[in-house]
């Protein structure tokens, strides 16, 4: 062995791991799988809250942020999910905190708040954004230009991955709809436990039914549930959807008293992968109001 290639060898040996050149924290389940696919071996990913984290009710503490060290980036959702923003901004720099879902398209959803007597409704963004597909291929661009921000030398490579994960979420997207089309047309109603899929519903040309509100805490009235029943019924629903991590009493209990099955329980706010959440979720509404 030459000195020169013994000398590169040595170089490399004692030069920092390429993958740890940017930290970047999320503090949504799926902004991980992107950040790892488009900064490839040049991103290291904190994953502050976990694939089986609820992004309603998370919130980062001093510790779990002074644990991440050296963190350059923080990807969160937004559209008003996380109430904790100006804290994190304050105490991060508000430079370094990315609200991604800030420039994708916004659904809005009418909430209803009950004081007492008194009940009003009100419009709000819905932050579920992460049920599009469209606005991942937006998110991944979005990425890429924050990551190229703070990394510069490496933004070609950025851009390539970035690419090439539009191109995957393209023949995602092909995928769910040539499954989508096994639900005959009258069926394409998404009965759901909290109103998580409005994008969904939305980019698929589907009805959205939930039985509880924007966020999985949020009980349902006892005349909110005989509308959605009294709904059910009149949409001709074949199957109401529970969802993974929260509990379905409330769910079954409407689905026995119209007499719809109950399908298997979906993903609703995050999963192993933007894949994996999709995946699974189609394969089990189609499964439950597919053609047999
Ligand atoms: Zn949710």
């Amino acid at each position: 062995m030459g000195m020169n290639v013994l000398r590169v060898l040595l170089a490399m040996a004692l030069a920092p791991l390429a993958s740890a050149e940017v930290k970047v924290a999320v503090l949504h389940p799926l902004l991980g799988d992107l950040a790892k696919r488009v900064g490839g071996g040049h991103v290291q990913v904190v994953d502050l809250i976990g694939a089986q984290g609820d992004p309603h009710r998370f919130e980062p503490s001093a510790k779990e942020l002074r644990a991440a060290k050296g963190v350059q980036l923080y990807l969160v959702s937004g559209k008003g999910l996380e109430p904790y923003l100006p804290k994190l901004k304050g105490m991060v720099g508000k430079d370094r905190v990315v609200e991604v879902g800030k420039t994708l398209p916004t659904l809005k959803a009418e909430v209803l708040c009950e004081h007492g007597e008194h009940a009003h409704v009100h419009e709000e963004d819905d932050p579920h954004w992460w049920h599009s597909i469209d606005c991942w291929r937006r998110a991944a661009r979005i990425v890429e230009k924050e990551l190229s921000r703070v990394d510069p030398v490496n933004a070609a490579h950025y851009g390539a991955s970035a690419k090439q994960v539009r191109k995957e979420l393209g023949d995602l997207r092909l995928w769910t709809e040539k499954e989508l089309s096994k639900v005959p047309k009258d069926h394409r109603v998404l009965a759901t436990a909290h109103a998580a899929f409005a994008y969904f519903c939305n980019e698929h040309g589907w009805k959205m039914l939930p039985v509880q509100g924007l966020n999985r805490e949020q009980v349902a009235s006892p005349k909110f549930v005989t509308e959605v029943a009294d709904a059910i019924r009149k949409e001709k629903v074949l199957a109401i959807f529970p969802e993974k991590r929260s509990n379905p009493k409330m769910l079954k209990t409407v689905a026995k008293g119209v007499g719809v099955k109950v399908g298997e329980a979906l993903l609703a706010d995050g999963g192993d992968s933007i894949d994996a959440m999709f995946r699974h979720n189609v394969e089990a509404i189609v499964a439950a109001l597919g053609k047999k």
